[in-house]
C-alpha cells in the first residue's frame, strides 16, 4: 500500500488552524453556529489522516468504535431539548476525559520512557479526574443525584488524603521500586481508581447551582489531558497537544469568566459547599399579586420603555418567537424595547443570546448587566420572563446564599411583570422576595402562552 503518512503532519497543521478558526466564530452569536461546524469539520479531517499512521492495527475495531461512538453521539445531540444540553456538555466532556485517561493507560502498558511515561500519568490523573467528576456534573443536573451540595465531616481533610495518594500511586507507576507488594498492572489501577475517587469526592460537595463552573472546569482539564497525552507519543501527535491546549486555555478563561459573572472565587466555588445551607432568620412579607394580560398590555402601551429578562423559563416554555413578536408590536408603538441579559441565565453560558439570535433578534438589542443595571430605576415596565435566581435581591443580603452574586436590578424598576408558571423556586431553591414586593406583579401561565395573550391584549389597543 502507498505510504501517505508524510500527509500527517500538514493535514494536523492544517486542522489546527481550523480549530483556531472555528473557536474565534464561536466567541460571537451570529458566528456560533457556523465556529462549531468549522471545528466539527477539523476533528473529521484530522480523525480520518490518522488513519494513514503506518503499521495501524486493530482497523476495524478502530472504524467499529467510530461508527458506535458517533452514532450514538449524533442521536443524542439530535434528541436532547436544549434545556439539557449542561447534562449532554458534562457528559460528553467525561468521556474526552476518559479517553485521555485511557489513552494514558494504554501508553503506561506499553514501552515508555521516563519523559512520556511522566506526561501519560499526569494527563492519566487529570483525564479520569474529569471524567468521574463530569459524571457527578452529570447525575446532578440530571436530577438523578441531589443537586445540593452533599457534605460530611472532615470532607477537605479526605478529598486531599485521596489526591495525595493518587499522586504518590502515579509516582511509584514511574518509579516501579522492587519493594511494592503489589503487580504493576495493580498499582497502575490503584493509580486510577484514586484518581477516579478523587473526581467524585471533589464534585459531591458542589451544588447544582455552581456546576457551569464546574462543566467548564473539567471541560479545561479534559483539554489538558488531551494535550498531555498528545505529547506521551514517541512522535507528538501535534493535532491532540494543540487541541488539547486550546480546549484547556478557552475552558479556564470560561471558567474564570462566570466564576466573575457569580462574584465568586474558583476557589469557594470548588470548597464553599454553596447552597447547602438555607437561608435562616429572613422571613418574606408580603404577597404575590396577580395580573391579567389585558392590564399587562394597557401599562406597556403607556410606557416609557419596556426592559426584557429572559431567564431558564423563557428556554422551557420555547417563547422567543413570541417575545420577538412582542418587542416587535412595542417597537412598532414606539416604545423602546431592550433585553437585559445575565450571563448565567438559562441552563448554559450564551443561552439566552443563542435563542433570541435565533428568533432574530438584533445583537444591538441585548444589554449586560452593567449596561443596563443603571436604567432600570428610569424603566416603567420590566417583563421578566421566566427567569428567577439572576434577578433575585436576596443577593444584596448578607446571610444568603446568594449574597454578593451579581444580578439585574429589576427590583429598581416602576412596576416588574413576572412571568411564570407558578411558585416554583429558581435553580438554587432559594425563596425570591421580587415576587412579593409592591411594584410587582404576576402573570402566571407557560411564558409563551401569556406572551401570545398579552400581543392579542396589545394589538386591540
Ligand atoms: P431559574 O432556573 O432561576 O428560574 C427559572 C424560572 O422559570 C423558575 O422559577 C420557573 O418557575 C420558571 N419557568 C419554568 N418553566 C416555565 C415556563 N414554561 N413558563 C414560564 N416560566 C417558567 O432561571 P434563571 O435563568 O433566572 O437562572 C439560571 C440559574 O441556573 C442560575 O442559578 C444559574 O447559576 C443556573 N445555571 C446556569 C447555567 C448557565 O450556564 N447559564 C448552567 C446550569 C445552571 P415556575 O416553575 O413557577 O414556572
Amino acid at each position: 500500500m502507498v505510504d501517505l503518512s508524510f500527509l500527517i503532519d500538514p493535514v494536523y497543521i492544517a486542522t489546527i488552524i481550523i480549530f483556531i478558526v472555528g473557536l474565534q466564530r464561536m466567541s460571537h452569536p451570529l458566528t456560533a453556529r457556523s465556529g462549531i461546524i468549522w471545528a466539527g469539520a477539523a476533528m473529521l479531517i484530522a480523525t480520518l489522516v490518522t488513519f494513514l499512521t503506518p503499521d495501524l492495527t486493530n482497523f476495524a475495531l478502530i472504524a467499529i468504535a467510530i461508527v458506535i461512538g458517533g452514532g450514538l453521539g449524533y442521536i443524542a445531540a439530535k434528541r436532547v431539548a436544549m434545556t439539557d444540553m449542561p447534562q449532554m456538555v458534562a457528559i460528553y466532556n467525561g468521556m474526552g476525559g476518559g479517553a485521555a485517561a485511557g489513552i494514558a493507560a494504554v501508553h503506561l502498558l506499553g514501552t515508555t520512557t521516563t519523559v512520556t511515561s511522566s506526561l501519560a500519568v499526569i494527563g492519566g490523573l487529570i483525564g479520569a479526574v474529569s471524567f468521574s467528576g463530569s459524571m457527578i456534573a452529570f447525575l446532578k443536573l440530571q436530577g438523578w443525584m441531589r443537586p445540593r451540595p452533599i457534605t460530611f465531616p472532615a470532607q477537605q481533610v479526605i478529598n486531599m488524603a485521596v489526591l495525595i495518594l493518587a499522586v504518590i500511586s502515579g509516582v511509584l507507576v514511574l518509579l516501579q521500586p522492587s519493594w511494592i507488594p503489589i503487580s504493576y498492572t495493580a498499582l497502575l489501577s490503584l493509580f486510577f481508581l484514586l484518581s477516579l475517587g478523587f473526581g467524585v469526592l471533589m464534585t459531591l460537595p458542589i451544588g447544582g447551582a455552581d456546576m457551569p463552573v464546574v462543566i467548564s472546569m473539567f471541560n479545561a482539564f479534559t483539554g489538558l489531558a488531551v494535550g498531555l497525552d498528545g505529547f506521551s507519543f514517541a512522535t507528538p501527535n501535534y493535532a491532540m497537544v494543540v487541541a488539547g491546549i486550546i480546549v484547556g486555555a478557552a475552558g479556564t478563561l470560561l471558567t474564570i469568566m462566570m466564576a466573575r459573572a457569580m462574584n465568586r472565587s474558583i476557589t469557594n466555588i470548588l470548597f464553599g459547599a454553596f447552597g447547602a445551607t438555607e437561608e435562616t432568620g429572613t422571613e418574606i412579607h408580603g404577597s404575590m399579586k396577580p395580573v391579567d394580560a389585558d392590564d399587562v398590555a394597557i401599562m406597556l402601551a403607556y410606557a416609557n420603555q419596556a426592559i426584557i429578562v429572559p431567564g431558564y423559563g423563557m428556554a422551557v416554555a420555547q417563547a422567543q418567537q413570541k417575545v420577538k413578536e412582542l418587542a416587535d408590536l412595542l417597537e412598532s408603538k414606539n416604545i423602546p424595547v431592550k433585553f437585559a441579559i445575565h450571563p448565567v441565565a438559562g441552563r448554559m453560558p450564551g443561552h439566552m443570546n443563542v435563542l433570541l439570535a435565533e428568533a432574530g433578534i438584533s445583537y444591538d438589542q441585548l444589554f449586560d448587566r452593567d449596561e443596563i443595571n443603571p436604567e432600570f430605576p428610569d424603566t416603567d415596565v420590566v417583563l421578566v420572563i421566566g427567569a428567577n435566581d439572576v434577578v433575585n435581591p436576596a443577593a444584596h443580603r448578607q446571610g444568603s446564599p446568594l449574597y454578593g452574586m451579581p444580578i439585574l436590578d429589576v427590583e429598581k424598576a416602576k412596576n416588574v411583570i413576572v412571568l411564570k408558571r407558578g411558585q416554583g423556586k429558581g435553580f438554587a431553591g432559594i425563596e425570591n422576595d421580587l415576587f412579593y414586593r409592591d411594584n410587582t406583579r404576576m402573570l402566571y401561565g407557560d411564558a409563551k402562552e401569556t406572551i401570545g395573550t398579552v400581543v392579542q391584549a396589545l394589538k386591540k389597543l
